[in-house]
């Protein structure tokens, strides 16, 4: 278990992790997901004791990482987001230097490699130099040395980046398999990443966690839109006649009259969107103004993670190369075309 409290870290003047309390559990795969420069990087090295906090507690199973360095950080395996690799080593020599790193006996060391390397299928290119090898090797060499030693938690800062297609899926899949035995705390900025593997996810902004729930649970309290848009074949004076008389209908916006076709959004109040649509379709129906659209909005885990995690200041935080979000990606391709 990781105890995380009001963890704050300051780089001069800016304010890079601000007040973070959480507790990650035993045995399961967190997602720990927040645009670029949310902060996921600065939390990862000082959890896994690799860089100073300006404030705040951590503790890897009651240990707390400065008193109790050397406790804490056996229990942790870390990858962080540019791997300490070796490039003129081959990855067997480079896992036993970081064996010997890590205290692990001498006796106990050719094993615990050999073990490793099975466990990320590096069987094949263990002799090789790891500048020969690929990005995706190269990451489950990184993955390798952060399993030595068996820690129970093993944190891996963004594992996918400038990988291709195929590697990421043999990456994921790595992840999955490592979920089985470890607490796994993976970090990304794509939501899509951490909704294919992970349980639980920590969302993070500016510093601050905006949200932590299990992946159905946003999902859940995300799917409940409470937006209708409607299309109506009347007047627009008439539909917002009818739309006043509604009770289930909180406002309304009208958003465009199209050949005698107007649209509007409505806000509606709590209730499932589904009988909110029924009494309108009965209600417009019974005043002769004939609805031709009637869509409930439902939010998406995207959507919620736009809303939390956008405002005007965005841009200074996001690399402009860097693609979070498929609606971002529609909007690159448009302009690419
Ligand atoms: P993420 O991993 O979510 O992209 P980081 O933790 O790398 O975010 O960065 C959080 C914020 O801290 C960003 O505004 C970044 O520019 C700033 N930052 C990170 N590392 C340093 C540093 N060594 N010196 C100054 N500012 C930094
Ligand atoms: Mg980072």
């Amino acid at each position: 278990m990781i105890t995380v409290e009001h963890l704050s870290k300051r780089y001069g003047d800016v304010l890079a992790v601000d007040d973070l309390s959480f507790t990650i559990e035993d045995g399961h795969i967190y997602g720990f997901l927040g645009p670029n420069g949310a902060g996921k990087s600065t939390t990862l090295n000082i959890i896994t004791g690799c860089l100073a906090a300006t404030s705040g507690e951590i503790k890897i199973d009651g240990h707390d990482i400065y008193e109790e360095e050397r406790e804490a950080k056996r229990l942790i395996g870390y990858l962080p987001e540019i791997p300490p690799l070796y490039i003129d080593q081959t990855p067997r020599e480079y896992l036993q230097f970081v064996a010997e790193a890590k205290g692990i006996s001498k006796s106990e060391r050719e094993a615990e490699i050999d073990r490793v390397i099975e466990e990320t299928h590096i069987t094949e290119m263990q002799n090789r130099l790891i500048k020969h090898l690929s990005k995706g090797y190269r990451q489950r060499v990184g993955i390798a040395q952060a399993l030595l030693g068996n820690p129970s938690v093993i944190i891996l800062d963004e594992p996918t980046v400038g990988l291709d297609p195929m590697q990421i899926i043999e990456i994921r899949d790595l992840i999955a398999e490592l979920g089985k035995k470890h607490t796994v705390i993976l970090s990304s900025h794509i939501l899509s990443e951490i909704q294919a593997i992970c349980e639980k996810v920590l969302i993070i902004y500016k510093g601050k966690l905006v949200a932590f729930d299990n992946i159905e649970n946003l999902g859940k309290s995300m799917a409940q839109g409470n937006e209708i848009e409607i299309i109506s074949s009347g007047e627009p004076e008439n539909t917002v006649e009818v739309l006043e008389k509604l009770a289930a209908i909180e406002s309304y916006q009208h958003i465009q009259t199209d050949d005698g076709f107007n649209s509007f959004r409505l806000t509606t109040r709590q209730g499932n969107p589904y009988e909110i649509c029924k009494v309108l379709f009965m209600t417009f129906a019974a005043n002769n103004i004939p609805l031709v659209k009637l869509n409930p909005i439902q939010t998406t885990l995207e959507d919620i993670f736009i809303e939390l995690t956008s405002d005007d200041e965005m841009d200074s935080y996001q690399d402009t190369d860097s693609i979070s979000t498929a609606e971002e990606m529609q909007q690159v391709e448009q302009e690419a075309r």
